[in-house]
């Protein structure tokens, strides 16, 4: 009897990405690398997705990601476009990585030296000290439980799932701590609320909830203190910008304002993409759009299991979204450091709004990050460029006409109450909505990273890298496997360039 062979990845010379977000840019570095012929289609005029740029009245600003971990990610993806990253981009490691303000007044230093940073949280709540060190243990465990099966390999099926190299880590599963929430294990190692606010928070960091996540996503604050917590020299966008020219240096083409109108199929196989100038050939399409986006509106009817499998991905929960204010501030406020947060008044209540009522909430927490602390030029002498982000509920259709105005209200208040009065310092202005992200990027509900990771299965029921039906399809960036922020969408785009290979 003939061996049973896969030929159909021989075909796979010619492939089109949908998107040059960063999953995109990383799988067409990969599929290039591995000798494909790769064309991105992207519907803006310029790379970078959700992680763009915008440059007003002598200021430059960031629109997505401000805080960069798991460099080594980066690193390796220069490393296969063949140049080191550090002769691309440089990576600047921030300290403090972030500076907390909190509505008693007090302010904390979250310092890059875990010693320094317990001195910090001694001064403030000298008990909780030690629990610093014992939490990001247990952090770490986690990460070297589950790293290598759901961050670095693709979940593609059970069977890769139940490999004899995982069964170790498989049997240790309980381990991952999933049958806790985010909340409840934080609040079993430290006593004063402040630090069980500040690392609830980073259940954040994906789009999810620490009152409902399981508290496996404890992985990130050891990602955040012990792997580190970088800033790119020159703003984020430098970052895209690099990546996009490394992938044209291998030969990739990308054709910008050309948004992708649908994923061509015959015999349950992918053929090409069509857009407004026609019908382009591929062997294989990785779309970098929104998962729920590729299945619905890219893909149709194209077959029963798209459809149902579309359904399916509908039904997924959205991470939430988030409003940024891009101000431009005269003055300079010497006591706020790169990245802060100002803390609301009522945590708990601001994650019900969120995530249970799909409201806006009143008081939100403030995130700000000033990268005109390390480029000054970001501003012009005597300015700083402020990134401001509140989270916000996934849109819904009774939220969608939320007044943003009394939102912007809110986060002047809550910013006044911590002492920076700037409402009168605004100098230009630009807005970002959960809507704004929907249109511009396709992002189901307005969603910040995908998918959210607020039920204990949510790992599995995230979509795939590789699709199967249709053959031939295949997804990377945050709404699918390994999940949200930069250094996963990396992973997913090199995951999904591996599965077409
Ligand atoms: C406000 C904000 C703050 C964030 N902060 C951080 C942070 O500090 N750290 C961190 O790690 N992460 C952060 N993130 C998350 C991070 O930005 C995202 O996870 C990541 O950039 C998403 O990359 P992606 O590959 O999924 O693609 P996206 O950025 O979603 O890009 C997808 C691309 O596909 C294009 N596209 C969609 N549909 C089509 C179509 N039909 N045809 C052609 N093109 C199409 C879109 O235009 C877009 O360019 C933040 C995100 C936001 C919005």
């Amino acid at each position: 009897m003939q061996p049973h062979t896969r030929t159909y990845n021989h075909m796979n010379r010619n492939v089109g990405i949908i998107g040059a977000g960063l999953g995109g840019l990383s799988a067409a570095i990969h599929l290039a690398r591995r000798g494909k012929n790769v064309t991105v289609y992207e519907s803006n005029s310029t790379p970078g997705g959700k992680a763009s740029e915008v440059r007003m009245d002598g200021f430059r600003f960031d629109t997505g990601p401000s805080l960069i971990t798991m460099p080594f990610v980066i690193e390796q993806l220069y490393d296969v476009a063949g140049t080191p990253a550090n002769e691309r981009i440089q990576l600047i490691p921030v300290d403090p990585i972030c500076r907390y303000f909190y509505p008693d007044g007090t302010v904390l230093d979250a310092c890059a030296s875990e010693e320094e940073f317990r001195t910090q949280v001694r001064t403030l709540a000298p008990s909780d000290a030690e629990a610093v060190t014992r939490f990001l243990d247990y952090s770490q465990r986690i990460y070297e439980l589950t790293s290598d099966i759901f961050l670095f390999h693709s979940l593609s099926d059970l069977k890769s799932l139940l490999r004899w190299k995982n069964l170790p880590t498989l049997l240790r599963l309980p381990q991952i701590d999933a049958f806790h929430t985010v909340h409840e294990r934080v609040q079993s190692y430290f006593r004063d609320p402040r630090l069980v606010q500040l690392f609830d928070r980073y259940a954040t960091y994906n789009g999810s909830n620490p009152f409902t996540a399981p508290a496996t996503l404890n992985i990130i604050p050891y990602v955040e203190y012990r792997l580190g917590a970088s800033y790119v020299h020159g703003g984020i966008y430098a970052l895209v910008r690099s990546l996009e020219s490394a992938a044209r240096s291998l030969g990739v083409s990308f054709r910008y304002d050309t948004p992708v109108e649908g994923i061509v199929v015959e015999g349950g196989r992918v053929r090409g993409v069509r857009t407004a100038d026609g019908t382009c050939a591929h062997d294989a399409v990785v779309s970098n759009a929104d998962a729920v986006h590729t299945m619905t509106t890219l893909l149709g009817g194209a077959g029963s299991d798209a459809v149902k499998r579309a359904r399916r991905y509908g039904k997924l929960e959205p991470s939430c979204s988030g409003l940024v204010f891009l101000w431009g501030v005269r003055g300079r406020n010497d006591s706020l450091a790169h990245h802060n947060i100002v803390f609301s008044d009522n945590y708990a209540e601001e994650f019900d709004a969120i995530f249970t009522r799909r409201v806006a909430p009143s008081d939100p927490t403030v995130y700000v990050s000033i990268t005109s602390r390390a480029d000054p030029e970001h501003a012009p002498e005597g300015h700083e460029n402020w990134f401001v982000l509140v989270n916000m509920p996934a849109l819904t259709d009774a939220n969608r006409d939320t007044d943003i105005g009394s939102v912007r209200t809110a986060v002047l208040r809550r910013l006044h109450a911590a002492g920076f009065d700037i409402a009168g310092d605004i100098v230009c202005e630009e807005t970002i909505t959960p809507s704004d992200l929907e249109r511009r990027y396709n992002a189901n509900k307005g969603s910040i990273y995908g998918i959210s990771s607020n039920s204990r299965n949510a790992a599995f029921l995230r979509p795939r890298n590789r699709i199967g039906s249709p053959e031939g399809l295949y997804l990377c960036g945050g709404s699918a496997h390994p999940g949200g922020g930069v250094p996963l969408v990396l992973l997913s785009g090199k995951l999904a360039a591996e599965a077409v290979a």
